[in-house]
């Protein structure tokens, strides 16, 4: 038998791609599911982005690139970064990855080992603990509550780091909750940050243009400059273009993080895909009037989603400000007999009576928060309303 390293021990598969699989295998099967486990739009990919990777390929843009990026791309997210966030990177301070996801991992990767400590709001994205295991390190989840938006007060992030912390990782807004912060409460973060020079903060912005309130976006290095020598601003391709398999990610940071992340990954991936960089550049120097358009479309599918769950026993929801989660809290229904006799001990328990009744939901505990699950609306209209009245059915034959 193959002896498995400690590190690949300490961690777990990725949960929503585990779900996601579960529900397309059972959908294989000719079962009825509708799946609100996946994290991506279910939009057309722009076509500035097809068209610029149409010509790559007829160009012959078959070579490695650069490990960190091609230098067009590299200069046109300096562009978005100036752009959109008022940040000021040159090219130098820019890597580009295989998705948002393997920038993250490169940065645990490179600065991160035995000992260290990852102060992450919870609930948190899936990944987050995972990656900082695997890097040796141990994640520090400060809880939240659903009557406080899953926000975390600056008090809780103050109480939770001790001089062994090395990030505090922000996701605003968040996957799974869908909470933003606002500038003020990146401020409140940043006095205590100031206390802690030890602390560096990685801003995961992968949902930036995904919000549903008037208020400008916020993000750690353009609210708080003066820690911008100590902060990672992550962002990608995946959801605001809805180019999640074309696996694009990229990040603007300190230099010498930036050239310890590329060379972790000369020493994985190499560079991201080509063409899907050349796509990348096409769409962040296009046309982006359609952002607004969808972030409309995405806002009428949240108000339908947590009108339906808020009126449903034994689930509390509160409103999202952003992203395309919606994550309720199901107490009401630990404790509950199926219909098939089965008492539902666990939010993964109701995860998974939810796919028996044809809706696949991810389960809380996969975020570090229970009893809750994740409901994600990246679906059309009409299955939302499928699997709202699936949920609520389903709950109506509870004992
Ligand atoms: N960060 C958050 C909060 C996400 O939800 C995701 C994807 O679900 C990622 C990062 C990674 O994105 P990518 O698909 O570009 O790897």
């Amino acid at each position: 038998m193959i002896q498995l390293s400690a590190a690949i021990q300490r961690i777990q598969p990725s949960a929503t791609l585990g779900v996601s699989a579960r529900a397309a295998a059972l959908k294989a099967q000719g079962r009825d599911i509708v799946s609100l486990s996946v994290g991506e739009p279910d939009f057309p990919v722009p076509d500035s982005a097809r068209k610029a990777a149409i010509a790559a390929i007829e160009a012959g843009n078959n070579h490695y690139t650069a490990v960190e990026g091609t230098p067009a791309l590299r200069r046109a997210i300096a562009d978005k970064f100036a752009r959109d966030n008022g940040l000021s990177f040159t090219p130098e301070d820019i890597i580009v990855s295989t998705g948002g996801k393997q920038v993250i991992f490169n940065a645990m990767i490179a600065t991160v080992g035995a000992g260290d400590e990852v102060v992450m709001p919870a609930p948190y994205w899936v990944s987050y603990p995972d990656m900082v295991a695997l890097a040796g390190g141990t994640p520090v989840p400060v809880p939240t509550r659903a009557a406080e938006g899953y926000k975390m007060s600056a008090d809780a992030l103050e109480a939770a780091i001790t001089p062994a912390c090395r990030w505090l990782i922000l996701n605003s807004p968040s996957n799974p909750t869908g909470a933003v912060y606002t500038a003020g409460e990146l401020a409140a973060f940043a006095d205590v940050l100031r206390r802690h020079p030890q602390v560096w903060v990685l801003s995961d912005d992968m949902y930036e243009h995904i919000r549903y309130g008037t208020a400008p976006f916020a993000t750690m290095a353009a609210v708080a400059p003066d820690l911008a020598e100590r902060t990672l601003t992550v962002n990608g391709a995946s959801k605001a273009f809805a180019m999640t398999g074309w696996r694009i990610g990229f990040a603007g940071g300190p230099r010498e993080l930036i050239k310890a992340m590329v060379k972790a990954q000369s020493q994985s991936t190499s560079n991201a895909c080509a063409i899907a960089q050349a796509a990348c550049v096409g769409a962040l120097t296009g046309d982006m009037g359609f952002l607004a358009e969808r972030a409309a479309v995405f806002r009428a599918r949240r108000d339908m989603v947590v009108a339906r769950l808020g009126t449903m026993p034994g689930l509390t929801c509160p409103t999202p400000e952003g992203a395309f989660y919606v994550f309720p809290e199901c107490a009401g229904l630990i404790g509950r007999r199926t219909a098939a006799g089965q008492v539902l001990a666990s939010d993964e328990d109701v995860a998974g009576w939810l796919l028996d009744n044809g809706v696949a939901v991810v389960h809380g505990a996969a975020f570090g928060h229970s009893p809750a699950f994740r409901v994600s609306y990246a679906t059309d209209t009409a299955s939302l309303t499928t699997a709202m009245d699936r949920i609520e059915a389903a709950i109506a034959t509870l004992d």
